[in-house]
């Protein structure tokens, strides 16, 4: 099946952050919590006049950039109106949090759904999950948005069944004017592309090079540059130091292989574009693949052991942030913190 996934069940909207009081309007789920992430959580909550369930992002406001960049986020989720890109429905501040409003979806992550045993993981599964990334994508830098934090985590599955996914996380994304040199300084150090690692311009082809990455790990398990830390992983981003591993690259198509190479390369000028995937011989004639082609990958095992080592390590930050916590309340002193 590789029909496009349903659009969001409202129409796009441009939304406003407002003032506004949330409990009135919004049955907002503080126990089942979807998801963490640097600025806060993601509930699951229902509008309360219409019934309508959405994903609550609640966030901090910690200091006087927080705002800025939650109407940046905003301001770039205004002009994505596609079902690959999650939709927002509203953004309510209140004195200490800020609440973006979105669509909804419960398949979970998609690395998630794919390493469960009963999923049986083909090279045709993966070339419709990345055809509808791409799809995303070319809209996204039609209308002048780089995403710039293109990772597994950032593409969630409609449902728990079937194959449609979207792209969320719109919280890295700027709007890109050619004319002007943008550089960025974040991201997640195994998806990184050269340029952001060196600190230089970064460009459409910037999504490109973390669409490759996650190509290469949806089709063997490994990720191509993860070294033993940060600066290693950084190190082999910038030597573009990668390969297709013989073993675990054995049963995948050439055309695959030839797909990820015309990604995963050093110089941005040389990667294909968005359209350009959409063209490659690797994303095309599915149907037809489909009846030749269902051969388990090799990759799920690996994306098993990555998605769980993924993980521990949060939960590990997770625990040290809370000792780290505990330590200064109890001290009622930064000193806990070497500040
Ligand atoms: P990170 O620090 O990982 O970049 P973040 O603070 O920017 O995270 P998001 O990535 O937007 O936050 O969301 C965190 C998690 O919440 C996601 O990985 C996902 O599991 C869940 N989530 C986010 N949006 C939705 C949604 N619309 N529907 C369902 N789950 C969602």
């Amino acid at each position: 099946d590789d029909v496009p996934p349903p659009p969001a069940p409202f129409a796009h909207r441009i939304v406003t952050l407002r003032s506004g009081d949330v409990s009135s309007q919004f049955n907002l789920s503080s126990k089942d919590i979807l998801g963490g992430g640097k600025f806060g959580e993601v509930h699951t909550c229902t509008e309360k006049q219409t019934g309508l369930k959405l994903a609550a992002k609640v966030i901090r406001k910690q200091g006087a950039k927080d705002k800025e960049m939650v109407l940046l986020e905003i301001d770039v989720m205004n002009q994505l109106n596609h079902r690959n890109l999650i939709q927002l429905y509203d953004a309510i501040e209140t004195p200490r949090e800020i609440i973006l409003f979105m669509e909804f979806v419960e398949g979970g992550e998609l690395f998630e759904r794919i390493i469960d045993d009963d999923y049986h993981l083909t090279e045709v599964d993966c070339m419709v999950f990345v055809r509808q990334i791409c799809e995303g994508i070319r809209f996204m830098h039609h209308m002048h948005v780089l995403h710039l934090d293109l990772k597994p985590e950032n593409i969630l599955c409609v449902a728990a069944t079937g194959h449609m996914v979207k792209i969320i996380d719109f919280g890295l994304a700027r709007r890109y004017n050619p004319q002007e040199k943008l550089k960025v300084n974040f991201g997640t150090p195994e998806f990184l592309s050269p340029e952001v690692v060196n600190y230089e311009q970064v460009s459409y082809s910037t999504d490109m090079w973390s669409m490759g990455v996650i190509t290469y790990m949806l089709l063997s398990g490994l990720s191509p540059f993860l070294g033993d830390n940060d600066t290693e992983t950084l190190n082999n981003v910038l030597a573009a130091n990668w390969y297709f591993d013989e073993e675990t690259f054995e049963s995948v198509s050439d055309e695959a292989k030839d797909f990820v190479s015309n990604l995963i390369i050093k110089e941005k000028s040389g990667r294909m574009s968005a359209g350009q995937c959409l063209q490659h011989p690797w994303l095309n004639n599915l149907a037809e693949k489909a009846k030749r082609c269902n051969r388990r990958l090799k990759s799920q095992v690996l994306l098993k052991k990555y998605v769980m080592r993924r993980r521990w390590k949060k939960n590990f930050i997770g625990v040290c942030a809370a000792n780290r916590f505990k330590k200064i309340t109890s001290s009622g002193s930064l000193t806990a913190l070497g500040v």
